[in-house]
């Protein structure tokens, strides 16, 4: 195959694009970068979006077998932020300059519907901020509430697009029942995230070219590629991290298929290689999502171990990126990043 035809194809087959992931040679793999950073260039212009997220409770019911937060994971000190703490700690990002709060927890229904409905009001109601949802998979009716509430997007990852492997890594949950919740969230007006790790046991790069066809497929508004890092109270607490280079790989096919969307450079990449932001930056992605909630709950949220910046002062995280996002010739934006698709379908 012919590697410059097939960066400056419309649409890629499966076939180009395993053809891609699998490259090794540092210069081909080069030009894969320097495309990716093209067509980010292009549809997205220079401007590096933040979103703050919140990390409002570690529980969880669910036991995604990867998962620190994983509800048979005992060993885990547990924490509910309360709606207080939670609101304030939102003001203190829009302070900051930030003007997308992501509200992120395990599957905790102890958070129920009017609670996250009045936090989203309040936030809103105080701040100019687009609010982003990632609580995992909730009731239809709760969705709805929360997008009349003011939510503005929602974040659920869809994390393998093989049914087989997703449900090993999630034993009482259907990669069906994803897909159904991503399409009507999307058909109620939430701008959508989703996306994939890389690196699962198990997992193929026909699996992972299969996930990047699945983004495409959604319509995403924003795609999320993250190493896995293995977690030690976890089944998978042996296995390896995905691989930092077939991450890259990964991101910048992202950018050439999925073009308009935004795709972050995740706190996972930056975990496993000090300049994983800068390099996923200069893949094509044009996010970065740093960790906003206070302590001491910030460190009870164990994913997976070492976290990037975990143990920073989320006062002066802002400064600490836009100092590695000039040094790249990137500017943090002023806006709240919406979907690049808006009027393409329905926004908040
Ligand atoms: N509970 C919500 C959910 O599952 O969508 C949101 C919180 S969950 C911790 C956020 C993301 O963390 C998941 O979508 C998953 O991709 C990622 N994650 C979980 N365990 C991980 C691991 N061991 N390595 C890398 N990413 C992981
Ligand atoms: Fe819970 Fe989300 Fe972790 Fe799964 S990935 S165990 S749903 S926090």
């Amino acid at each position: 195959m012919n590697l410059d035809e097939i960066l400056h194809k419309e649409n890629l087959s499966k076939e180009e694009i395993v053809f891609l992931l699998n490259l090794t040679d540092k210069n081909d793999q080069q030009f894969l970068f320097d495309r990716a950073d093209e067509v980010r260039s292009k549809y997205c212009g220079n401007e590096v979006h933040l979103r703050g997220i919140i990390e409002l409770s570690n529980y969880c019911e669910q036991n995604c077998i990867y998962c620190g937060l994983r509800e048979d994971n005992k060993k885990l000190q547990r924490y509910r932020m309360t709606p207080e703490e939670i609101i304030e700690t939102a003001h203190v990002i829009s302070n900051l300059g930030i003007y997308t709060v992501v509200l992120q927890s395990g599957e905790d229904h102890q958070f129920d519907t009017a609670m996250i409905a009045y936090i989203i009001y309040e936030i809103k109601q105080k701040a100019e901020l687009a609010v982003t949802l990632s609580l995992g998979e909730r009731g239809f009716d709760e969705y709805r509430s929360w997008k009349m509430a003011g939510a503005d997007r929602y974040l659920l990852k869809h994390e393998t697009a093989n049914p087989k492997l997703y449900s090993i890594y999630h034993n009482k949950q259907r990669l069906d029942d994803r897909l159904a919740h991503l399409k009507f969230l999307k058909e109620i007006g939430y701008q959508i995230g989703s996306g994939n790790m890389i690196g699962l046991p198990l997992q193929t790069v026909e699996d992972i070219a299969d996930d990047i066809l699945f983004c495409k497929e959604l319509d995403l508004d924003m795609a999320a590629f993250g190493p896995f890092i293995s977690s030690p109270e976890t089944p998978y607490r042996s296995k390896s991290a995905g691989d930092v280079d077939l991450t890259l790989r990964v991101m910048a096919v992202g950018r050439i298929v999925l073009k308009q969307v935004h795709i972050p450079a995740t706190t996972a990449l930056a975990t496993l290689d000090d300049a994983g932001r800068i390099k996923g930056l200069n893949v094509g992605a044009n996010i970065i999502m740093p960790d906003l909630t206070p302590s001491p709950y910030r460190e009870r949220y164990q994913i997976y171990p070492d976290r990037k910046c975990i143990n920073d002062n989320p006062l002066n995280c802002k400064g600490c990126l836009q100092l590695q996002i000039e040094s790249i010739g990137r500017k943090i934006s002023n806006s709240r990043g919406d979907s690049m698709k808006i009027g393409e379908h329905s926004r908040a």
